[in-house]
């Protein structure tokens, strides 16, 4: 029997990138096969992401062209997974193009409904109900059982750069920002395990992964109790760093409220653990964190990250702002550009607000910045962000740099022919990005390179003519 070709499409977080690798691996075991050509597959899976309205109207623009695929091809079979498929349920499934829908407590089952879909015409819809209500919690504690056996028992680094792998340390959110739709399609915090987390982790590294990422939408909420016991993240990335033969640990994304110095003492302690911080601010203004709900004020923030390089004086901080929030005035604006100032961000992405749906800024808040402002704070931040960066970036000039190399740069022939290599792509500890020629065999492992020239975003290293 031919191989049958699964076209994967994958939009938003990290957390989806590695639902999209487990199902990817799940189906690869099946017998399945990766294509990049939707017109070539069988099934196509698009995972999904609600976050943003863009990444929505993405997914609906693809679901078009698939439903134009289905008339040449009726035996395409397509599942849309993820946030939305959670958010919006049947009505997604009534979309000519759709075979499936699965939210994301549900991955487990991706594959099963894959093969039902594949032997009949029917749709299939599997979402969790009333995923907040608290009558739901021990559906969601079953699910999560049946999601740690699904991570436990496929691969995850098909999808990923071979060195490196992800892990889900928690699921769920309950914070409820006002904007955020994560808490009401991904349900409430649960914590894995630490057994489960050190046994997938062990597997990877004996595979010969070399770097580990927990992942959790606030990961430093990590708890999870055992007897008498109760673990933090901190105690994780202790555990998971000394599992032997793994070289980094690395964590996103945090939340500044209820952060636990004690992850920072673990960064400042231990070499394994990655000195970079992830850390969402995404405001400066008192008036519009309150508004967002994110229980902190400017002064804390920055208070936590004046610890946090008193404690790991060579951290890397990355944040997040949203410009544009229901109110935002310009002097909130001009507090979120000070905040950026204060904080000396290595890197922070910026995004223009847009309500979505069900929310509590949707339902109570004026989306009263108009989109010329919107774009205006948000270019004048990036500017800001740039600025600090490529200042701070400065200081690298003439060092040498531990970097894990990732593979060929997006321009492998640049400098091939004088270096007679090609040019490779890899990161520090920090998270900062580095270029370099040198040879393909670097590939997934560790290398110290010599910086010679700076970037806002990257920094240059000299040739590395052998592996020796
Ligand atoms: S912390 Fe806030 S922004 Fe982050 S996932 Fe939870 S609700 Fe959303």
């Amino acid at each position: 029997m031919p191989t049958r070709k699964i076209h994967l499409k994958s939009f938003g977080c990290q957390m989806n990138k590695l639902d999209s690798s487990l199902v990817v691996g799940a189906l690869g075991e099946q017998g399945y096969e990766l294509t990049d050509t939707p017109e070539a597959a069988d099934v196509i899976v698009v995972n999904t992401c609600s976050v943003r309205e863009n990444a929505e109207n993405r997914v609906f623009s693809n679901l078009g062209h698939f439903k134009y695929l289905k008339k040449s091809n009726p035996n395409l079979r397509v599942a849309v997974i993820g946030c939305m498929a959670q958010r919006l349920g049947d009505e997604l499934l009534a979309h000519e193009a759709v075979d499936i829908v699965a939210g994301p407590a549900q991955l487990h089952e991706v594959p099963a409904l894959i093969a039902e879909a594949m032997g009949d015409h029917d749709k299939h819809l599997s979402v969790s109900e009333k995923i907040r209500q608290p009558a739901a919690s021990q559906q969601v504690i079953t699910d999560s059982h049946k999601l740690d056996d699904f991570e436990l028992a496929h691969d995850t680094d098909a999808n990923h750069i071979k060195s490196q792998a992800f892990i889900r340390a928690m699921r769920g959110c309950n914070n409820f920002c006002t904007y955020c739709i994560v808490p009401f399609v991904r349900g409430p915090e649960v914590s894995r395990p630490p057994e489960a987390i050190l046994k997938q982790a062990k597997k990877l590294v004996d595979q010969g992964i070399q770097q580990v990422t927990l992942l959790g939408q606030t990961v430093n909420s990590y708890q999870y109790k055992a007897g008498e016991k109760s673990y933090r993240l901190a105690d994780l990335l202790g555990q998971v760093s000394d599992i032997g033969g793994i070289g980094w640990v690395r964590f996103i994304t945090s939340h500044p409220g209820r952060f636990d110095t004690s992850i920072l003492q673990v960064m400042a302690s231990n070499p394994k653990v990655c000195p970079y911080l992830h850390i969402p601010a995404q405001s400066g203004s008192d008036r519009i964190l309150k508004a967002m709900n994110r229980g902190y004020t400017a002064a804390e923030y920055i208070d936590l990250m004046d610890t946090a390089r008193a404690i790991v004086p060579d951290i890397a901080i990355a944040g997040d702002f949203i410009v544009g929030f229901p109110g935002e005035t310009d002097e909130d604006f001009e507090a979120t550009v000070d905040l950026v100032r204060r904080v000396r961000y290595k890197n922070a992405f910026v995004f223009k607000y847009s309500p979505r749906p069900d929310t509590h800024s949707e339902k109570k808040l004026e989306d009263n910045v108009g989109d010329e402002i919107k774009q205006q704070r948000n270019a004048k931040l990036l500017e800001v962000i740039s600025e600090i960066s490529a200042e701070d970036n400065e200081r690298f000039l003439g060092k040498e740099v531990e970097v894990l190399v990732e593979g060929l740069s997006k321009k492998p022939h640049l400098n091939q022919e004088k270096s007679g290599h090609p040019q490779l792509i890899g990161r520090t500890a920090g998270d900062y990005i580095v270029v370099f020629n040198g040879p393909k065999s670097l590939t997934g492992r560790f290398a110290n390179v010599k910086i010679t020239q700076t970037a806002p975003l990257t920094l240059f290293a000299a040739p590395r003519p052998s592996t020796a």
